[in-house]
């Protein structure tokens, strides 16, 4: 289980999308939301969206990993979506926030937590503008968001940078082919050799 966190701006969505386009063997995880559909997302790809009423009921029925409430919307990653992965023997990119992080590490769930960082505040608010979708006050509260964010990146695994999404995205991948050859997780390719457990 790889999660990435980040601000909104720093660049999170476009390098988890390239990450699942060119390595292999990893899924992102589709988080149940209860915010409204953008133009051109689709249902069971981009999220699950559903009502509050059942996103509630999810948390009553303890059916989720982690959720959290983020611009004032209910998101959160079921327990079975982390199963499924699990049993296909696939690794799973979560996109989520701080908070939900934070619940999986609370809840000793196994994973590799990286934080995406801008190169700092004014190149993040200048991206924000260029997007030119939101208005002066929904950018002004990303602003205050992105700082409560990032005073949480130090608990995090690794940080990155994005500066240049071309170094930011070598270095992901770094990040996810390393931990992927950690003794840990490749104790199993030592069978053949008779070699488990010897000095
Ligand atoms: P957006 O609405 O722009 O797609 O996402 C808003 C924020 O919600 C992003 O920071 C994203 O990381 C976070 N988010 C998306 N899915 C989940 C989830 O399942 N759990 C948590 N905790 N945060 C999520």
């Amino acid at each position: 289980m790889f999660v990435v966190s980040a601000p909104s701006g720093a660049g999170k969505s476009s390098l988890c999308r390239e990450l699942i386009d060119s390595l292999p063997n990893l899924r992102q995880s589709i988080s149940f939301a209860t915010r409204n559909k953008r133009e051109g997302e689709q249902d069971g790809v981009d999220y699950h969206f559903i009502r509050p009423e059942a996103f509630q009921s999810m948390i009553e029925q303890q059916q989720l990993a982690e959720w959290a409430e983020v611009h004032g919307n209910l998101y959160g990653t079921s327990l079975n979506t982390l199963t499924d992965a699990a049993d296909a023997g696939i690794d799973l990119l979560l996109d989520i926030d701080c908070q939900g992080a934070a619940q999986l590490i609370n809840n000793h769930q196994q994973g590799v937590f990286v934080f995406i960082l801008p190169p700092d505040y004014a190149e993040l608010e200048k991206r924000l503008r260029e997007r030119g979708t939101d208005s002066e006050d929904v950018i002004q509260r990303r602003m205050k968001n992105a700082a409560q964010e990032i005073s949480q990146a130090h608990w995090y695994d690794y940080l990155v940078v994005n500066d240049n999404f071309e170094s930011a995205r070598e270095s992901l991948v770094a990040i996810i082919t390393a931990e992927r050859c950690r003794g840990r997780r490749t104790m199993h390719l030592l069978e053949k050799f008779n070699a488990k457990g010897e000095i």
